[in-house]
């Protein structure tokens, strides 16, 4: 396919965040139209155009590709509380009715008083803490040490304490670890067995499902299926490769949840603790709202264009 064809089935959409999430408060998305359906590629605004190309493959896969076969029809999902005041932990966690499991955002000034908060409203939760690789060693020993004599295995794991995979190799912890970023930032499979108890699997990141079940087959922990904040257009794709492993586990696939609108008639959002297994229809009076000016489009054409240049060259080298 040429770069011109490719282009001519992009649609380029803004979607408001409900909260703040890691900054972003316009959920910029293109939508690209392909034989079985539309794929998303959303990488953030500060990615390489390596990463961008994780992403272009992934959306090109999800937009021309069949989905692996699902086993289950729905999929256990935790809620995602990211940094928000204290007055809204109540109202973020009612977007996801029925789940238990509360992935919390940690590394902020009230971490704390967010996780009492949490208690609170949700007196029998999981925890879920992700630092996005924010604490020092000393940091991460010191409070997640804390928290863990205050709650015990009511915290089921912490999420990249810290940035480095030495780092985090490093920790001694009364809680299990997750790695996150060290798996999407390439580091090796067998150093991040060695120092995960989880691993966290997003699709786009990691160029596809084709790509994240071959990651997969190289891990021998238990991984959690997550998502990079995407539409229900996105979320398709990593919803279909939850429902195809072997093993249930609960997902961080509800986060539809945090963006104050979608682009499909039947959004993916969550309910009685879980997400449906199932593909979506494009809703163009949707797109038709959330279309982004002229300047954004041209944008992010550009960046496609400079992302399928690299997808192009890495197909040719691996044929
Ligand atoms: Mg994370």
């Amino acid at each position: 396919m040429q770069t011109s064809e490719l282009l001519s089935r992009v649609e380029v959409v803004g979607i408001p965040t409900r909260t703040n999430f890691r900054g972003v408060k316009l959920r910029e998305i293109a939508l690209i139209k392909g034989e079985k359906r539309w794929g998303e590629f959303s990488p953030f605004a500060d990615y390489s155009v390596e990463r961008d190309a994780l992403w272009l493959r992934a959306a090109l896969e999800a937009a021309n590709e069949d989905l692996p076969k699902p086993v289950r029809t729905r999929i256990p999902i935790n809620a995602t509380l990211p940094e928000v005041s204290l007055s809204q932990v109540s109202e973020v966690l009612s977007w996801f009715p029925g789940s238990t499991t509360v992935k919390v955002k940690v590394g902020t000034a009230d971490d704390e008083a967010r996780i009492r908060e949490v208690f609170a409203h949700i007196p029998d939760a999981r925890l879920r803490l992700d630092a996005n690789g924010l604490f020092t060693i000393a940091q991460a020993q010191e409070f997640l040490t804390s928290l863990y004599n205050k709650y015990g295995h009511k915290i089921e794991y912490v999420e990249q304490p810290c940035a480095s995979l030495a780092e985090n190799r490093a920790l001694k912890l009364p809680i299990p670890i997750a790695i996150d970023e060290n798996l999407r930032l390439g580091d090796d499979i067998s150093e991040i067995n060695s120092v995960a108890d989880l691993v966290i699997v997003k699709v786009a990141p990691l160029g596809g499902v084709n790509r994240a079940l071959k990651l997969i087959e190289r891990l021998d922990k238990p991984v959690v299926i997550s998502s990079a904040l995407e539409s229900s257009i996105g979320m398709v794709a990593g919803i279909a490769l939850a429902a195809h492993l072997p093993q249930e586990m609960v997902c961080g696939l509800g986060t539809v949840a945090l963006l104050d609108g979608d682009l499909v008639t039947d959004p993916l959002l969550p309910n009685a603790g879980s997400v449906e297994v199932r593909e979506v229809t494009l809703d163009p009076n949707r797109v038709a709202e959330f279309r982004l000016p002229q300047e954004q489009v041209t944008k992010w054409h550009n960046r496609i264009a400079r992302a399928f240049e690299r997808v192009v060259a890495h197909t040719e080298r691996e044929v």
